[in-house]
């Protein structure tokens, strides 16, 4: 069985010579290291707050009729997160 290689480049140098380094400590996230720059790359770097199924349900709320003031106070977000 072949192991699935992610294609993920160096966030530092874009180089593909990267390799599995074991899991953050703090988020559990695979780390790698670069072969190339020597630097330290995570999976998915840009920190996601609200996953997209449940943009999903807000926005659905909202052309529902729902108002801004009803979502933030049902969901306990912020009225950027729904409108951005
Ligand atoms: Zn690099």
């Amino acid at each position: 069985m072949v192991e699935k290689i992610m294609k993920i480049n160096c966030y530092h140098c874009n180089s593909e010579y990267i390799v599995k380094y074991g899991f953050d400590s703090i988020n559990g996230k695979q780390l790698y290291k670069c072969n190339n720059c020597g630097k330290y790359s995570r999976d998915n770097p840009q920190y996601k707050k609200y996953s997209d199924n449940f943009k999903e349900l807000v926005i659905g709320c909202y052309m529902e009729g729902m108002s801004l003031r009803g979502i933030e106070r049902k969901f306990k977000v912020c009225r950027q997160t729904v409108s951005g």
